[in-house]
C-alpha cells in the first residue's frame, strides 16, 4: 500500500462560503500534473524588454505545446517576460509596465515566469537591475494568489533555447505547483541537448533511488517510471517487502542496502553493472532526522543522521566519478537536501549541518562532473505531507504547513516532480544549485 500524506483538513473546509464567510481565508487546491494535461490552462501572455532575444523562442515552445498567446484581456494561466535584455532603471519600469496587467489577469494556478539576465561585472547599473528581478520575483511569490506562483529563470548569454526548453516546461506546468519564489540559473549546457519527448523525457534512461520504499523517495520512483525511466529502488532490508512492490511496479530491480555500510558503494555499483550496465539519474533521497537540541546531542545521534545524510552520499559519487564507464553519457544526480539546511532549525543541528553539507557537496561537484557532460543540483523540500510530518503534534504541524506563501504543506509528488524535472538529460544548463520545493516558505528566504 502506497504512503497516505496526511489529510489537510483546514484546506478543505476552506472551500466552502459558509466557513471562508467565519474568516477563514480560502487556501487554494493546486493544479498538479496529469499525464496528457496541457502545459497551460488557458492562453499565455509573452513581453520582453530591452533586446533579449528570448521572447520568439518562449512563444515557439507555446505554440509547439498548443498554448494559445493571450489577447487584450481576459485571464492568462500564464504571463512570461523575458527581461535578459534590462540593464536600466528604465528597463525595470518597463518590466512593471508589463508585469502590473499581468498579474491582474493570471489565472488560479497561473504562472508568472521572469528570464533575467546574468548580473554584468562592468555595468554597476545592469548588475544592480538582475538583482532588482530576484527582489521583483520573490515579492510578487508572496503576492499572487489562488495557487499562482512567480520564479526567475537567470538565463546566461550562451544558454541557448534548446538547454532552456525542459526548464522553462517545468516551471510553466503543473509539475512545478509548490515551487515559488525561486532563482534558478540556466547557464551553457554541459553536453549536447537532444530532443525528447516532453511526455515521457526520461525515457530509457536508469534511474537509482534510494529510500525508494516509502514517502518522498516512493514518490519519485513512481513519477520518474511515469516519465519513463527504468528504477533502480534501493532502501534497508528492514523495508524489504515495500522495497520490492515500489520495484514491481516501475517495472525496476530492488537492491536491499543500508546505504551506511562500508561496502554500500561497491555492491550499489555492482548492482547496476550488472543489472543495468549503466546508470543515468542517481537521486540520493535517504535520509533521517534524530532530533535533539545541541546542549543534549549525543554522539550516537549525531554520527546517525551524518551517516545517513551526508557520508553515504559523499561515499557513493566518489565511487561514481571513480568508475569510467558506469554513469551515462548526460548523468544526473540530485540531492534530497531541506530547508532546514538552508534556514537553520531547533533541535537540528546534526540534520541541518548534514542537509547544508549536501549542499556544499553539490557546489564542489558540479565543476568536476561539468567535464563528463554531467549535472548535480539538491533539492530543499519544506514542509511535505508526509508519515513523517503526520507524526508531529497538530500544533506544531499547523504552524509548518501554513508558514508558506500558497499556505499549505506540499506534497511527495512536488518533490519527485522537481526530481523528473533535473534528471532529464535535457535539463543540461543547471548544474551546482539548490532548487527549494517549499511553497516559498517564509523561513530562510
Ligand atoms: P521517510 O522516513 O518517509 O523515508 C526515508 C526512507 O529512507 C525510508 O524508506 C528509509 O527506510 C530509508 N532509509 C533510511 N536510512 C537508510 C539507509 N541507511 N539506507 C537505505 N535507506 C535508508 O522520509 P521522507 O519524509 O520521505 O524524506 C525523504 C527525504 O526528504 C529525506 O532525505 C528527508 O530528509 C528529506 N526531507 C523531507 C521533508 C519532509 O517534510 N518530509 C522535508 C525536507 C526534506
Amino acid at each position: 500500500m502506497k504512503d497516505t500524506p496526511m489529510k489537510d483538513t483546514l484546506r478543505d473546509l476552506s472551500q466552502y462560503r459558509l466557513v471562508q464567510q467565519l474568516g477563514v481565508p480560502r487556501i487554494p487546491v493546486l493544479r498538479r500534473y496529469e499525464p496528457g494535461q496541457p502545459l497551460l490552462d488557458g492562453p499565455a501572455l509573452v513581453g520582453s524588454v530591452g533586446k533579449g532575444g528570448l521572447a520568439d523562442d518562449v512563444r515557439a515552445l507555446l505554440a509547439d505545446a498548443g498554448v494559445a498567446e493571450a489577447g487584450e484581456d481576459g485571464t492568462v494561466a500564464g504571463a512570461v517576460l523575458d527581461a535578459t535584455g534590462a540593464r536600466t532603471l528604465d528597463d525595470l519600469a518597463t518590466a512593471r509596465e508589463f508585469l502590473t496587467p499581468a498579474v491582474r489577469r493570471l489565472a488560479p494556478s497561473g504562472r508568472l515566469l521572469l528570464l533575467g539576465p546574468v548580473a554584468a561585472e562592468d555595468d554597476v547599473e545592469a548588475a544592480a537591475v538582475a538583482q532588482a528581478l530576484e527582489g521583483l520575483v520573490r515579492s510578487a511569490g508572496k503576492e499572487v494568489r489562488a495557487g499562482a506562483t512567480a520564479n526567475l529563470l537567470v538565463v546566461a548569454p550562451d544558454a541557448g533555447a534548446d538547454a532552456l526548453a525542459s526548464t522553462l516546461r517545468f516551471f510553466l506546468s503543473a509539475r512545478s505547483a509548490f515551487v515559488s519564489g525561486q532563482v534558478v540559473r540556466v547557464a551553457a549546457p554541459v553536453g549536447p541537448v537532444e530532443p525528447r519527448d516532453p511526455a515521457r523525457p526520461l525515457a530509457g534512461r536508469i534511474a537509482v533511488v534510494t529510500g525508494a520504499a516509502r514517502g518522498i523517495g516512493e514518490a519519485i520512483a513512481d513519477t520518474l517510471h511515469r516519465d519513463g525511466a527504468t528504477i533502480v529502488a534501493v532502501d534497508v532490508p528492514a523495508a524489504g517487502d515495500a522495497l520490492a512492490r515500489v520495484a514491481n511496479r516501475t517495472g525496476g530491480t530492488a537492491l536491499q542496502l543500508d546505504i551506511t555500510a562500508a561496502d554500500a558503494p561497491d555492491r550499489l555499483l555492482a548492482h547496476l553493472r550488472e543489472r543495468h550496465g549503466r546508470v543515468d539519474v542517481v537521486v540520493h533521497n535517504a535520509g533521517i532526522t534524530r532530533d535533539k537540541l545541541l546542549a543534549n546531542m549525543d554522539a550516537d545521534r549525531w554520527n546517525a543522521v551524518l551517516a545517513v545524510n551526508l557520508r553515504s552520499q559523499l561515499a557513493i559519487n566518489r565511487a561514481l566519478l571513480a568508475d569510467a564507464g558506469l554513469l551515462g553519457d548526460s548523468a544526473r544526480i540530485v540531492c534530497i537536501s531541506s530547508m532546514s539546511g538552508i534556514a537553520g532549525n531547533r533541535g537540528q543541528t546534526n540534520y541541518a549541518a548534514s542537509k547544508a553539507g549536501v549542499i556544499g557537496m553539490v557546489r564542489a561537484l558540479a565543476p568536476q562532473l561539468a567535464g563528463r557532460g554531467a549535472t548535480i543540483n539538491a533539492i530543499a523540500p519544506g514542509f511535505i505531507e508526509t508519515a513523517m510530518t503526520a507524526k508531529m503534534p497538530l500544533a506544531t504541524r499547523e504552524a509548518g504547513r501554513r508558514v508558506n506563501s500558497l499556505r499549505q504543506g506540499g506534497l511527495p509528488i512536488d518533490v519527485a516532480e522537481a526530481v523528473g524535472w533535473l534528471g532529464q538529460a535535457a535539463t543540461a544548463g543547471v548544474t551546482g544549485q539548490v532548487v527549494r520545493v517549499d511553497g516559498q516558505n517564509m523561513l530562510g528566504a
